[in-house]
């Protein structure tokens, strides 16, 4: 038995056998020749082949998973369509007189080289991308197959890294959990680790050897074992047996109504990031989605999302959620989520920095597509409207002042549109304080807890090393919710809250007695919190 320590991307425990994604290392032979034209019409070729295999990932994926994670296939596409990229490949071609297979492995290491380097993480996850791209097009060339997993039976994926187009090209139905040496909380393996809800753990040094044995995962110890005595066995297989139990027991909870033993309901809500996790918060049988955050669409791409882009996610989002709410919160960039084509410069103190709504109050141009494309996609089911990161009762006649100009131009242009209730994010102790101003101006709040808790006890909630400083439970965040839930009562409008405290079951209770009208959790969390809210007197 070998017992290796890694680290968590998604929570649970798999039993199985073991598949490892053999992938063999891509050898290419470097060779000298005089036809540069001959191995460059090659390398057009294999070139024209790997956009036209990206094309049909990117259709795949759109319809098994979303459109938000098919994009990566339009970004590869793009590398394989950027000058610099091409030029080089042609450049040692021609000038080294090299074949066309050694230019594209230089050419990918390269650029492999230089984003890895970068002082961005957006950047640096470019970095698999290009290497991806790269092998792709010498496959082509060489005539080589790509890796695949040999799983017959459901298995733990075992695999060095995975790269997005392995990853899609998984059968999902044979997965048991992913195991990797490679890769982050922000991977593509997180992110379908996520949507698949299967346990998922990263850091491991994995070794092909382990092809076929048998493999316990548990990732809420951060652990994998290989090949387990019998004693670890029997102990994993009644663990298992009891998650499988949990998860069956929540599963009878999918349409039940969301409310206490005395018959006092809340609403219940999902977190989203994209239109793949509406899947989720669906499958889950989430009421209505309380955060949409926006700004993943801007995040995702190398210049400002369009007015018919955006329009299309939200118009989707609302189709898809049929009729219940979708809260889409407007840009939340800044801070710990930089945008480079925004171009906010470097800032002593970005937690509380230009972010936001400041940058949307000072970039009109920028606020005003969002909006339109909000308005616009209203038209196709329930869209709420929040606004992050308020302060000010000055913020709010500002927001106002540009949607009244939206509206008149999408009149004075006969676009389509419908009106959308809007609320704001209470995620500062100043937005707290004034919540009865605030109450008058708007439909609704929704508490952001985890900038509330960063702000109120000056606890920045990107620096691990001040964990045990922060307590989330502290009585002034609380006291600023109950005095959120109170203001908002007393002006007639609900209450709710988005940030990670709405999914602590410990303090569900608690919420209730506040009054607490909405809670937004993360999709995997909503039957997870219905079963305490139902549990409730
Ligand atoms: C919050 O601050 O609680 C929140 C939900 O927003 P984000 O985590 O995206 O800042
Ligand atoms: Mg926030």
């Amino acid at each position: 038995m070998e017992r290796y320590t890694g680290k968590k991307i998604y929570e649970g425990i798999a039993i199985g056998k073991i598949a490892y994604l053999g992938k063999k290392e891509q050898v290419v032979e470097r060779k000298h020749t005089e036809d540069s034209e001959g191995e460059k019409k090659r390398y057009e070729a294999a070139r024209e082949e790997a956009i036209s295999q990206l094309r049909a990932l990117y259709t795949k994926t759109k319809e098994e998973i979303g459109e938000a994670d098919a994009e990566i296939f339009d970004v590869h596409a793009m590398m394989l369509e950027d000058d610099g990229y091409n030029d080089s490949v042609f450049n040692i071609i021609e000038a080294q007189k090299m074949n066309a297979e050694y230019a594209v492995a230089v050419t990918g290491d390269n650029f492999a080289e230089t984003f890895a380097s970068m002082d961005d993480e957006y950047f640096k996850a470019r970095s698999v991308d290009v290497k991806d791209i790269s092998e792709r097009v010498i496959r082509i060339l060489t005539g080589e197959s790509e890796a695949s997993v040999d799983a017959s039976v459901p298995s733990i994926l075992v695999a060095d890294d995975l790269t997005p187009s392995e990853t899609v090209q998984l059968d999902k139905s044979k997965i048991l959990a992913f195991v990797t040496r490679k890769g982050s909380s922000n991977s593509h393996t997180a992110i379908l680790a996520r949507t698949m809800n299967i346990p998922a753990i990263i850091n491991i040094d994995v070794n092909e050897s382990w092809n076929g044995k048998t493999g316990i995962l548990d990732s809420d110890k951060n652990i994998f074992i290989v090949d387990p005595d019998e004693a670890t066995m029997k102990i994993y297989e009644a663990l298992l047996d009891e998650q499988n139990q949990k998860k069956l027991l929540l599963q009878e909870l999918k349409g039940k109504p969301t409310e206490t033993k005395s018959g006092k309901s809340i609403m219940l809500y999902a977190n989203v990031g994209n239109l793949s996790d509406i899947a989720s918060a669906l499958q889950y049988d989430a009421g209505g989605i309380g955060l949409f955050r926006s700004e993943f669409i801007y995040l995702g791409k190398e210049t400002y999302p369009t007015e018919e882009e955006q329009f299309a996610i939200y118009r989707k989002a609302a189709e898809l959620m049929a009729g219940k709410k979708v809260i889409i919160r407007t840009l939340d960039i800044g801070a710990d989520k930089q945008c480079d084509y925004f171009e906010l410069g470097h800032e002593e103190n970005p937690a509380m920095g230009f972010r936001a709504i400041r940058i949307c109050l000072k970039r009109p141009e920028v606020f005003k597509t969002q909006l339109r494309a909000l308005f616009r996609a209203a038209a196709y089911g329930n869209i709420c409207i929040m606004y992050p990161m308020i302060t000010s009762m000055s913020e709010m006649s500002q927001i106002k002042k540009i949607v009244a100009e939206v509206k008149a131009e999408l009149d004075e242009q006969g676009v389509p549109y419908k009106d959308a209730p809007q609320g704001v994010m209470i995620e500062t102790p100043a937005a707290a304080v004034i919540t009865d101003l605030l109450a008058k101006e708007v439909d609704f709040f929704s508490i952001g807890t985890n900038d509330l808790t960063q702000y109120t006890l000056a606890i920045d909630r990107q620096n691990a090393a001040l964990d045990d400083f922060c307590d989330t439970h502290h009585e002034a965040v609380l006291r600023l919710i109950k005095m959120t839930v109170d203001n908002a009562h007393a002006a007639g409008i609900w209450a709710g809250i988005c940030g990670e405290l709405a999914a602590d079951t410990s303090l569900t209770e608690t919420f209730l007695s506040m009054g607490v009208d909405e809670l937004s959790v993360a999709p995997p969390s909503v039957l997870k919190v219905r079963k305490i809210v139902r549990d409730c007197d």
